[in-house]
Parts: structure tokens; C-alpha cells; sequence
């Protein structure tokens, strides 16, 4: 994973946000070829999810034809929409707040390991990486009971690390950055979403919200798109867009981050038909993740259990993927996909229900009324044909394009032994990326800086251009340059060399295989479009 960090930064996928005041934790900037990687990969999901599909055939898996569209909403909406839609009272996460050092952290990511040493025995927290918890602890084991390095052996230690819900005895926990026993605070609840101020007077009532996810900007439209675009049942509407979050720990690089983009997907269905279409879209996203290049034995589907489901639910499922930074059989949420009923559309229209109530009922307030009022507005679906009214239950595979990006990043890093121009073997660092992927298609070479190759392989780059995202460089030795490809997961470089000139060819070198062949350069805006699709 460190290599990978540094290649970032390096090559220019990732920047620290506002990094030369020394960077704002849980904030990513996208460097030249991280924007176009990013860029992507929405790209590849909006063509494959809503631009690219036929609504006149039925989809290998699918219950039946559908509809798709897309949306794009604002990031502060009506406070009202996230009272409703229960972000308000519910999103939060629990925190614990450290006396001695005046830290917050997340209750459920502080983890811990029991030590003794002289006769006491201690919990010693951390929030360290997975593969640096053990050294962490010992560390700060040694220190708390004043021991040297070499005395690393006396200390005693009871089972594996647990989380700090697993300790009764607070007293004996030794906080993450702190040097005494029991300085941690009982866990509160901390609201997620970012608080900002409409206007200029900027009082109480002032107050609105930076959406933590794009979903409810498509049910609040729900009722607009369908009579705008007279679309029919069952459909999707799609929406990519940023979210924020107020996470207590961000970390994991841009895994989980204060600001970063969702790709959503709500798709309204006919009750009867729900449990089809959940099932439909958790096997169609899995696939999705693998077509774009991630490996089957790194990702999972992991269906939550019936208890942790809300009873208007028939599932939810995560689509996890086991990046390196895990710990070894852990994987980190890339997607979730999840059935949620008919619980959105009518907390929108009738108040913010409660999902513990069977049926569900508007909860109250203590006196007797909605606890937060609806819009009022009918959100039901007239089927034309049978005549039949009914609210769409909705299925939403909801995706984070960071994350996927993260592990597209991850999958494609690899290092392999290649010789270089004197034949001796050098380790190559290659990002194996997916071609529809790769920030750059091409890269045109002229082998070397004269005899007219540049002027050949300078009319080649401007055709390519045109029609892909093509990078053109006559510096360094040409392996220096495939080289450089090879880091910036460029799967083609096309190289012009003095056959070139006489015959009107070039070569084609493949990133992956290294294989090179020659052909006519009036074939090969036509050999590399099929190749890269
Ligand atoms: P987690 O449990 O990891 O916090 P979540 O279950 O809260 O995630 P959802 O609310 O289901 O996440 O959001 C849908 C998707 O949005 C996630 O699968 C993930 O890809 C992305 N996402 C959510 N929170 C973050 C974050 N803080 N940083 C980056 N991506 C995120």
C-alpha cells in the first residue's frame, strides 16, 4: 500500500487536499491523471448503468425490460428533506472523546489488545493500520510500563485484539494517544451530516446541510421525472455527484473521506416485483466490478443477516472488496445494494416514518403529532395500462466513486522483473488498469529524435488525439518512456521508427503482455478503438 501512496502522489493520481498548509485530514485532491481515471470510471458506470441501456430488451438475469434516466440535484437541499428522510435524528455515529488529550475517535475503530506487565494488566488501544496495530501496541505497552525495547518479551498478552465495545472495565483502557489509564469518555452519538448557513442574518432557522448521499435528491424528483419524461414503471433514475460526511476518523487514504462522490442508483418498482429486481441488481453490480477488471477471489457479497434488516426490507447487501490495507480476510464496503420498501417516497409524502412500527406509522412527537412533517405531495405511481395506484418500492445499489476508483487503483498495481535497454533486469512498476480505464489509451513515441520521425510520430499523436486521450513524448531513451507508460497504466504505446517512414507502419506495444506488432497507421485509430473497448 505504501508504494502505491507514493506512486500517487508521484505520478500524479493524488494529492493531499490543501497540502502545502499541511493538508486537511479526510480531504483528496485528483492530480492530472487521477482526474482522468476518476473520470472513468463514472464514465464506464453511467454508460453501462443508464446511457448504454436498452429499455426495449430484457437484460441477461433481469425480470424484464426497464427504464433508466439520470439526475443532477444540488448539495444543499430543503432542510426538510433530511428530517424526513431520517439523516436528521438517525445519522450519527458513536464517538469517544479522550479527557487527557482532548482526541476524538470513532468508538467502533479504536481497537485494542490486553498487555500485562508487573503485575497490572492494561487495555492498549490504537488506530493504527491493520498490519502496524501489533507494533503500536508493544510500543506504547513499553512505554506505559516504563520497560526498553529489549524488555519487549516480558510483556503477557490475553487473546487478540478486540474492539473497545468488548471491554467492561474502562479504568484499565489506555487511550490512543494518551499516557494514563481510563481517560476515554462513554460514547456519544456525533451527527454526520455538515452544518452550513443560508443567507446572511444566519440564524437557527437558517440552517441547512451538505447531503451525506445523492439518493434523496432522486426520491424528492420522483414525481418530476416521471411526469416530464412520461417514463413507465419499472425504471431507475441514476444520479453521480459529491456527498459529504463528517466522519470522526477519517482514513485508509481516500477510502473513507470527508467529501467524496456517490454514484446512486433508486430503482422504483411495482411491490409484487421487488424481490426479483433486489436480487436483479446485487448479481448485475457484482458482475459490473469484475467487468471493469476486479478480481473474483478479492471481492465478496456479504448479505446482511435478517436481524439487521429493517422489517419493510427483503435485503441489503454489500459489495466488499479486500484492499491491502485490510487486515488479512477483512474487506472494505465498496457498494452497498439494499431493498428499502416503500419507506422513502412516503416519508417524503407523509412525514418521517417509523421503521420499528408494522405497518409503519408517522412517528410522533410528545404531542401527538408528526415528529417531522412530510411534503404533503402524492409520490404514488398510476400504472396506464391496468389503472392499478400504487408507491414503488425501491431497490438502490448505492456506490461510492472513490472507493472504486481506490481499489481499480489497487488491483492494477503490480510489479514484475523486465530487462531494461542493456538487458539487465529491473523491477517494472505497472498500473494494469481496465483500457476503459486507463487515464491515457496511447502514448506515440518517435523511436528517436530525428530523421523525421518526430514530424511522422507528431501527425500520428494529432490523430489519435482526436479521437482518445494520447500522450506524446520524444524524451529519455524510448525504454525510459514505456517505462513511464507502464506507471500511468497507458496500455498502448505506439512507437514510429524508420520503417515507419518508408512503409507507412508503426508498432503497437501492449502494457500487460509487452507483445509488439506492426501496422499500417492508417489501421490503427480502428485496432486500438476495438481493443479498448
Ligand atoms: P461505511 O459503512 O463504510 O461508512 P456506509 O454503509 O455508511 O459506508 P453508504 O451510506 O451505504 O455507506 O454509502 C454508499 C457508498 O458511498 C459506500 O458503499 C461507499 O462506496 C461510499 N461512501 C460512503 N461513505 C464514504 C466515505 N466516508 N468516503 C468515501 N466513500 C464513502
Amino acid at each position: 500500500m505504501e508504494k502505491l501512496v507514493a506512486l500517487c502522489k508521484r505520478r500524479g493520481f493524488l494529492f493531499q487536499s490543501s497540502e502545502i498548509y499541511g493538508g486537511l485530514q479526510g480531504f483528496w485532491d485528483y492530480g492530472p491523471l487521477g482526474v482522468e481515471l476518476k473520470r472513468n470510471v463514472k464514465a464506464a458506470w453511467w454508460h453501462d448503468m443508464v446511457g448504454g441501456h436498452n429499455e426495449l430488451v430484457t437484460p441477461p438475469g433481469a425480470p424484464g425490460t426497464y427504464e433508466m434516466t439520470g439526475l443532477d440535484c444540488t448539495i444543499i437541499m430543503h432542510p426538510q428533506v433530511w428530517k424526513c428522510s431520517g439523516h436528521y435524528d438517525l445519522f450519527h455515529d458513536h464517538m469517544v472523546d479522550c479527557r487527557e488529550t482532548r482526541k476524538r475517535y470513532r468508538f467502533d475503530q479504536v481497537r485494542g489488545r490486553w498487555v500485562e506487565a508487573k503485575d497490572q494488566k492494561i487495555f492498549v488501544t490504537t488506530t493504527v493500520e491493520a498490519d502496524e496495530e501489533q507494533a503500536d501496541v508493544q510500543r506504547r505497552a513499553l512505554k506505559f510500563f516504563k520497560l526498553r525495547p529489549k524488555d519487549a518479551e516480558s510483556l503477557k498478552y490475553d487473546g487478540d485484539f478486540a474492539t473497545l465495545d468488548s471491554v467492561q472495565e474502562q479504568e484499565k483502557v489506555l487511550g490512543p494517544d494518551a499516557k494514563e489509564l481510563g481517560t476515554l469518555t462513554e460514547p456519544r452519538e456525533f451527527n454526520l451530516m455538515f452544518k452550513t448557513t443560508i443567507g446572511a442574518l444566519g440564524g437557527e432557522a437558517d440552517t441547512a446541510f451538505l447531503r451525506p448521499e445523492t439518493a434523496q435528491g432522486i426520491f424528492v424528483n420522483f414525481k418530476n421525472v416521471l411526469d416530464s419524461s412520461r417514463m413507465r414503471l419499472p425504471m431507475g433514475i441514476a444520479q453521480i455527484g459529491k456527498s459529504f460526511r463528517n466522519e470522526i476518523t477519517p482514513r485508509n487514504f481516500t477510502f473513507r473521506s470527508r467529501e467524496f462522490e456517490q454514484m446512486e442508483i433508486e430503482f422504483f418498482c411495482h411491490p409484487d416485483e421487488s424481490h426479483k429486481w433486489y436480487s436483479y441488481w446485487r448479481d448485475r453490480r457484482l458482475q459490473w466490478y469484475k467487468d471493469m477488471g476486479l478480481s473474483s477471489d478479492r471481492l465478496i457479497m456479504r448479505e446482511h443477516a435478517a436481524s439487521e434488516l429493517a422489517h419493510y426490507s427483503v435485503g441489503t447487501a454489500d459489495i466488499e472488496y479486500a484492499f491491502p490495507f485490510m487486515a488479512e480476510g477483512e474487506y472494505g464496503e465498496l457498494e452497498g445494494v439494499a431493498h428499502r420498501g416503500d419507506f422513502d417516497l412516503r416519508s417524503h409524502m407523509e412525514g418521517k416514518l417509523d421503521p420499528k412500527t408494522k405497518p409503519m406509522e408517522v412517528e410522533k412527537n410528545e404531542h401527538g403529532q408528526p415528529k417531522h412533517r412530510g411534503s404533503g405531495k402524492d409520490l404514488s405511481y398510476r400504472d396506464d395500462l391496468t389503472g392499478e395506484k400504487y408507491i414503488p418500492h425501491v431497490v438502490e445499489p448505492s456506490a461510492g466513486a472513490d472507493r472504486a476508483t481506490l481499489a481499480f487503483l489497487c488491483q492494477a498495481f503490480s510489479e514484475d522483473e523486465q530487462p531494461d535497454e542493456k538487458g539487465k533486469m529491473q523491477t517494472r512498476t505497472v498500473l494494469k488498469f481496465h483500457p476503459r480505464l486507463a487515464p491515457i489509451k496511447a502514448a506515440v513515441f518517435p523511436l528517436v529524435k530525428k530523421d523525421g520521425m518526430p514530424e511522422k510520430a507528431k501527425e500520428i499523436y494529432g490523430m489519435l488525439k482526436e479521437k482518445m486521450s494520447t500522450f506524446y513524448d520524444e524524451k529519455a531513451a524510448v525504454g525510459r518512456r514505456y517505462r513511464r507508460q507502464d506507471e500511468a497504466g497507458t496500455p498502448f504505446c505506439i512507437t514510429v521508427d524508420g520503417d515507419s517512414l518508408k512503409e507507412d507502419t508503426v508498432t503497437i506495444r501492449d502494457r500487460d503482455s509487452l507483445k509488439q506488432w506492426r501496422v499500417a497507421t492508417k489501421d490503427l485509430v480502428a485496432e486500438l478503438t476495438e481493443r479498448l473497448s
